[in-house]
């Protein structure tokens, strides 16, 4: 029923009778009740991937590919011993697959939950935020410049609200909502006083009544299902999965090359066939791809719990390759809790910082409403202007004081609470000086008004950079009087607050015809407007943050600001948190204009700081640093900040203050909007490729051991070690769980000293694959010295095997503590770090110790009990291996290689401390 009323052609008192609201908004029972009623605001999304789907993923790799033709083969060969094993191995790999990619999947699925939309809502008369979700028909919502409306909306009021509808229209173009009705056959895309959800706010401000949710909205109707967001390969899955076939078909031609030659030797065929395929079994890194996937997911995780959001698992390698990170200032450097320290008019300062203001006239209502606004002290006038061009509302009194004093706009906010200091209540002066019309602020116009009635004529009251409202004087309010205007003694009095890293806002007021009083569009550039004085916010820098730009400077990775704040305010800041010391250069937006892209590419190599600057010119800076080689995270909150969040290798996004836009184009987001977050993030994401190195290293240096084994028997014509049933027991004891836990490695602490991974950097680094060689050829030599010696001394065939097995299974669950660290100690380092990995090697150990005892295994794998006097000699034999990576673990930290990331952490390098070069001084714009 209620889908076939033409909300468009209802005037807006119409639209709230028939929805049974009020421009107070709902009752929240009210609310709850309609709730039950209509439903949740929502659009299905696309189902998960089925289970099957996820088990039937598990087989799609190579290395599965190598174990599934060797369980044919031995199928073939009526070995079903073997083959029963071989499928044990692929169930097992593929149940632990399974569930390690259900969890990832649903981890991922519980960090989208808290970036799910909330809606601004009026309910109760008050103004709160509510998940969008929960919104019904009859709310009253409210929306700002960034929001994806959340509901059909029959808008209310608008204040220049502009809107992409492109989701419907596929025009890209912003359409001027307005709200008056619309005759009933207006298509959907000319509906000027609705505003559909799904589509964009770019600018201005509106309220709007809920008419529809979920499936009854336009959208829902179209039957759109909202953006499935299934999980695309990431770079790095990508990168594995070359891998991956590069090592299957290793392991594949040289098994295949060392059989035919031992056919052609004259050795059996069978027997060596079945060989081949056990030991194909025993090298390939089966577990790989899902090692790849639970280091991301696990990191991921890590990273939610230091309150940054992955949207994706990509943006967790790439995170760890960060070598330049662009942040705002406001909020995300600064804590973005802005205080009036200062008030500058006609030349008088007056410090907000004592408890005893500068005597100015504090006026009761009265003898406001009594006098011409024109006679007020210029202070006064400038408080008064700041309270009624102002979008945040103040909590009632008894609020005031605890730790939000209201909603909206810190720099708002502040002004609020400066005015109140006065006696000035937006209330009062609003009915004194009745508001006409608006112009809310938005960053690049870097200024807000209103129109007041002000002694019977419609003045123009403007706030903004300084700068900007200069532009628009042609008088200001001096000791003297009213003088022609003195831009550079004002400029020079906004320079000293901004040096002292206070935000300068300058004040004006001016007549205007009456004839603009009501349209916006005409008064975006007003001129003959009298400056009337400045006011210095401070704005704490957050805790911490001078710490973590101090880690990010050792880490190598620099630390830029970009800012539309003004240059000095800008240096001042950046001065006291290390990003650049004060005489180093800053860029504004203007020069930045003039720049050349080729002009920039060399200049942000030096300048750390970029104030002024405009949305759309962060993207240029961007893409310079990208150019240079860097790999960029960029901060961003705004709409036209989507564009850098899209092009930067990671886009940070403010979960607090951001808007939906920046969210949904950015690669993470940051629950507290802090600095810090975003460098806990990057040790996170160095952590995360760290570990899969450790993984990889593991599961390679254990294969290429057995690699080396198979050639070397066959090569000296010695019965085979092992026979092929051992193989893929031994594949089952040592990489059954050891590469899945290296997962949960601790990151380690020298992590933030490296420099950034080059993102050129193979799978292993070259120090890894040195140790790849050195270690597979010790693991191997290891076994067939003890089986030769073995098989001398005893003459068993059957033993010298069992011996050699239980060699191999030492070896390997050693190594797996050598591959902890790349160039730390083993014994440096707690087994209990690790409990996941402790306890697999233990269980291991005792498994496969427990096979020799037990008549099913000592059939099945024909191993014996291994004699007592025997063991001391294994033992000792496996711990070579612990000696000769403690060894080059040791040469290297001497010696280390300028190739590899892991040992860039000892090298020293000189780290990307800001620029030191004298320039010229941060000069107010004129
Ligand atoms: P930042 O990069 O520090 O977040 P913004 O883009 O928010 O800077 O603001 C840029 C400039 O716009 C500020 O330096 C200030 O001069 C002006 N400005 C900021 N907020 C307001 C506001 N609420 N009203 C008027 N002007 C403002
Ligand atoms: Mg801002």
């Amino acid at each position: 029923m209620r889908d076939t009323v033409h909300w468009h052609a209802l005037t807006v008192a119409e639209t709230l009778e028939r929805l049974g609201t009020s421009l107070d908004g709902l009752a929240t029972r009210e609310a709850e009740r309609r709730l039950q009623q209509f439903g949740p605001n929502e659009i299905e999304t696309a189902p998960p991937p089925s289970l099957l789907r996820i088990i039937l993923h598990q087989f799609k790799s190579p290395l599965i590919y190598i174990l599934l033709v060797a369980a044919l083969v031995t199928a073939g060969l009526g070995e079903w011993i073997d083959t029963g094993a071989i499928f044990a191995v692929l169930l097992i790999n593929a149940a632990l697959g399974t569930y390690h990619e259900l969890r990832a999947e649903q981890a991922i699925r519980s960090l989208m939950l808290y970036l799910s939309p909330r809606a601004r809502v009026i309910r109760d008369g008050v103004e709160r935020e509510i998940p969008a979700k929960s919104l019904v028909p009859g709310d009253i919502v409210l929306l700002e410049s960034g929001i994806r409306v959340p509901a059909d909306l029959r808008l209310v009021s608008t204040t220049a609200l502009m809107v992409d509808e492109s989701v419907f229209t596929g025009e890209s173009v912003p359409v001027v909502k307005r709200p008056d009705p619309v005759p009933p056959e207006t298509p959907i895309a000319d509906r000027v006083c609705m505003a559909f959800l799904g589509t964009i706010v770019t600018s201005g401000r509106g309220v709007g009544v809920v008419v529809s949710t979920g499936r009854a909205t336009e959208l829902g109707k179209i039957a759109y299902l909202a953006r499935a967001e299934t999980q695309p390969q990431t770079p790095l899955e990508r990168q594995f999965a070359r891998f991956a076939r590069l090592v299957a078909l290793v392991v594949l031609v040289s098994i295949v090359a060392i059989s035919s030659f031992g056919v052609l030797r004259g050795d059996e065929p069978a027997l060596l066939f079945k060989f081949a395929v056990g030991a194909a079994v025993a090298i390939v890194p089966e577990g790989l791809p899902i090692v790849v996937t639970l280091v991301l997911a696990v990191s991921a995780q890590r990273m939610a719990r230091r309150r940054a959001i992955v949207r994706h698992l990509a943006a967790v390698e790439t995170l760890g390759s960060t070598t330049v990170i662009g942040s705002d200032k406001t909020g995300t450097l600064t804590e973005n809790r802005m205080t009036v320290r200062a008030l500058w008019a006609a030349r008088r300062v007056i410090s907000f910082e004592d408890e005893q203001l500068d005597p100015v006239p504090h006026l009761s209502f009265s003898a406001l409403r009594e006098t011409a606004f024109s006679d007020l002290p210029p202070a006064l006038r400038v408080l008064v202007t700041g309270v009624l061009a102002n979008e945040a509302t103040l909590a009632h009194s008894e609020e005031i004081g605890q730790e939000r004093a209201g909603i909206g706009d810190p720099t708002d906010l502040a002004l609020l609470i400066a005015g109140a200091r006065f006696g000035l209540v937006r209330e009062e002066l609003e009915s004194i000086y009745p508001i006409l019309a608006e112009i809310p602020f938005e960053p690049e116009r870097r200024f807000a008004a209103v129109v007041s009635r002000i002694d019977g004529k419609p003045v123009f009251l403007a706030k903004g950079a300084p700068e900007r409202i200069l532009d628009m004087c042609s008088t200001w309010v001096s000791p003297e009087g009213l003088v022609p205007l003195d831009r550079e003694a004002i400029l020079a009095a906004a320079h000293q607050l901004a040096q002292q890293g206070l935000r300068v806002l300058g004040f004006a007021a001016g007549e205007i015809p009456f004839e603009h009083a009501e349209r916006i569009e005409s008064l975006l550039e007003p001129s003959g407007l009298t400056f009337l004085g400045l006011v210095g916010l401070w704005d704490p820098p957050r805790a911490g943050v001078r710490e973590a730009i101090a880690s990010c400077h050792s880490a190598g990775i620099r630390v830029v600001m970009i800012t539309g704040d003004h240059a000095a305010t800008a240096a001042a800041i950046a001065d006291f948190l290390g990003i650049a010391p004060r005489s180093s250069p800053v860029l504004t937006g203007r020069e930045l204009q003039r720049l050349s892209d080729e002009e920039l590419r060399s200049i942000v190599q030096q300048v750390s700081v970029f104030a002024r600057v405009e949305p759309e010119q962060k993207l240029r800076i961007v893409r310079a640093l990208q150019a240079n080689g860097e790999t960029v995270a960029v901060t961003g909150d705004g709409v036209n900040d989507a564009p850098a969040l899209r092009a930067a290798e990671i886009g940070v996004a403010m979960g607090k203050s951001g808007t939906d836009v920046a969210r949904e184009a950015a690669d993470i987001v940051l629950t507290d909007d802090n600095f810090v977050t975003i460098v806990a993030a990057v040790e996170e994401g160095r952590g995360a490729f760290d570990n899969l190195r450790k993984a990889t290293f593991f599961l390679i240096s254990t294969g290429a051991a057995m690699l080396f084994v198979l050639p070397f028997a066959v090569l000296a014509g010695w019965p085979l070690p092992f026979y092929p049933a051992q193989l893929l027991w031994l594949n089952l004891v040592t990489n059954g769980l050891q590469d899945v836990a290296m997962a949960f490695e601790p990151k380690e602490p020298g992590l933030m000293r490296r420099r950034p991974r080059p993102r050129r950097e193979g799978i292993l680094s070259p120090l890894l694959w040195e140790r790849t060689l050195l270690s597979g050829l010790v693991m191997a030599a290891g076994t067939l010295w003890i089986f030769d010696w073995t098989l001398r001394a005893s003459g068993s065939l059957d033993l010298a095997r069992t011996v050699a097995l239980t060699t191999m299974v030492i070896f390997q669950n050693f190594q797996v503590g050598n591959a902890r660290s790349s160039i730390r100690s083993l014994f440096r380092m707690s087994p209990f770090s690790n409990r996941v990995l402790f306890a697999a090697v233990i269980a291991a150990i005792i498994v496969h110790v427990g096979a020799l005892y037990v008549p099913l295994t000592q059939f099945v794998l024909r191993v014996e009990p291994i004699p007592l006097d025997i063991w001391p000699r294994i033992i000792l034999v496996a711990s070579t291996i612990l000696a000769v990576v403690e060894v080059h673990k040791w040469l290297r930290r001497r010696w280390p290689r300028r190739d590899s990331w892991e040992t860039s952490e000892v090298l020293g390098e000189p780290t990307r401390r800001p620029t030191m070069q004298p320039a010229r001084q941060a000069t107010p714009e004129a």
